[in-house]
């Protein structure tokens, strides 16, 4: 079982780039600084095991990751420590612990779930089964907002279906893609997980690898676009998971009180920080200010701070850049006039990427704070007289990951869920992903299937045998 300390001195190098928290500045520990040629070693390593892990019967890995699940489980608190110091996510709240929580449900899960041969047909003259055979070797890139989770949502299912992997964390939480792994080795056989860190010139020599047969994507919209170009070579199966700027339109029969936490959640989660949080919210006229008001008194109570504190459950933004993105947004609707409601004021003397929880109301729907990804704690609340408007600016961007509608009539939205173009539509929550279903994106926001049977069938190679 490893300690914070001893986890972090089994990823870190004494030479290497500096990582620094984004609460303090502070430093964590250096990291090796990778080039392709490691990369290539990776990818050879992955392809030598991938025919012995193959293999193995499904049970035998099946076997491994219930194994390695409880791994996840013995070092949930040393790995946590990590997160919150690399991410700045809070310890507490739906955040670092919570995300390692995930780690060990998405493995739990996609072992235990069953993928069966199908029978397609059997009618008396044409037989013919489905089968789901390895691919061979998957490249995983992650991003940096939920880094152990994510990675954990690209490997474990590759891995349960037979094949080897090659992860490549992001450039900015390299240590979080580190440690996961490293617990994960601590159980898997040799070379069957590979972990390359550096910046995206890694991930390009991934997607262009012709011994990489499959890449699993979560990152910006702009990325994925360049990755479809480059994994041309060999036809590689690629699983979209781009960005987001998802719509969650209120009804005018809800109770403002009733929903304010959950709103607030579903926009708010780590922090803004998550692909399908709540990005922007339609609310009619007629409760308008009830649900600012009730929205604005759970959002002021809830404290940000260094991710150590237990009491806080808000952190900063992970790094400058994304720093930049939400001052330049919030400042965009000031200028357009927009009322701030709570924040939007960053206190530039004080250390670490500190941005206040910010609710915008009165925001013109144009306005480049709802139209473009904020991914940060900025939430633009659009006032609607005429349900159909709100619908069709939902549904004006070319994104479409998730949606939400709040209503005390499930059936009222429902309806107005299926209109929404988006890979999931939640009714009265925001974000509410479940290691059994399928998860992915309409529109630009992707393509393919995480999570559950298709997620398992997303890192599989179809196969009729017929006759
Ligand atoms: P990003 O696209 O900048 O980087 C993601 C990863 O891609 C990093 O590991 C990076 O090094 C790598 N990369 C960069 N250039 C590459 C290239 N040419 N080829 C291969 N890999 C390359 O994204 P980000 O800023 O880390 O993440 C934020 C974005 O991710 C947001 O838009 C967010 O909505 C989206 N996101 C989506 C989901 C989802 O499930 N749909 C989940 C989390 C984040």
């Amino acid at each position: 079982m490893f300690t914070f300390e001893s986890l972090l001195d089994a990823i870190t190098v004494d030479v290497g780039r500096e990582i620094l928290n984004p609460a303090t500045g502070e430093l964590i520990g250096r990291v090796p600084e990778h080039t392709t040629a490691d990369v290539d070693a990776a990818i050879a390593r992955a392809k030598a095991a991938q025919p012995a892990w193959a293999a193995l019967s499904d049970e035998e890995r099946v076997d491994y990751l219930n194994r390695v699940a409880d791994a996840i489980d013995e070092n949930a608190e040393a790995l946590a420590g990590i997160l919150s110091r690399e991410q700045g996510k809070p310890l507490n709240g739906p955040n670092a612990r919570f995300e390692v929580g995930g780690c060990a449900a998405w493995t739990r899960v996609p072992a235990g779930t069953p993928l069966p041969v199908e029978v397609v047909v059997d009618d008396g003259e044409t037989y013919a089964e489905m089968h789901y055979r390895p691919l061979g070797v998957v490249g995983a890139i992650t991003p940096w907002n939920w880094p152990m989770m994510i990675a954990i949502w690209q490997s474990i299912p590759s891995l349960r279906m037979g094949n080897t992997v090659v992860s490549k964390p992001s450039e900015y939480t390299p240590l979080s893609g580190l440690a996961i792994n490293h617990v994960l080795n601590t159980v898997l056989p040799e070379g069957v997980l590979n972990t390359v860190v550096g910046g995206g010139e890694l991930g390009a020599r991934i997607v262009e690898s012709e011994s990489i047969d499959k890449v699993m994507f979560t990152g910006s919209t702009k990325t994925g676009k360049k990755i479809i170009e480059a994994s041309s070579g060999n036809v590689k199966r690629l699983t979209l998971e781009l960005g987001g700027n998802d719509a969650g339109i209120v009804l005018d029969d809800v109770d403002p009180k009733a929903i304010a936490e959950g709103l607030f959640w579903g926009a708010f989660i780590n922090t803004g920080q998550t692909c399908a949080a709540l990005k922007r919210l339609y609310v009619p006229d007629s409760i308008y200010d009830e649900v600012v008001d009730a929205l604005a008194e759970v959002a002021g109570n809830m404290p940000m701070g260094d991710g150590l504190d237990e009491q806080n459950v808000l952190g900063p933004l992970q790094n400058e850049m994304q720093f930049n993105v939400v001052a330049r947004l919030v400042q965009a609707a000031k200028d357009a006039n927009a009322r701030v409601v709570l924040g939007g004021d960053p206190d530039q003397d004080a250390p670490g990427f500190f941005y206040p929880t910010t609710l915008i109301a009165d925001i013109d729907p144009q306005n480049a704070l709802v139209v473009e990804e904020q991914f940060g704690p900025a939430l633009p609340i659009i006032r609607y007289t005429d349900l159909e408007e709100a619908i069709e600016q939902a549904n004006a961007l070319d994104v479409g990951l998730g949606g939400s509608v709040w209503s005390s009539d499930r059936d009222r939205a429902r309806e107005v869920a299926a209109r929404i173009q988006a890979g999931t539509v939640w009714i009265n929550s925001h974000g509410t992903i479940n290691p059994f279903v399928p998860f992915g994106g309409a529109k630009q926001s992707g393509y393919g299937q995480e999570f559950g049977v298709a997620g398992l069938k997303a890192v599989a190679q179809p196969q009729v045998i017929q006759g």
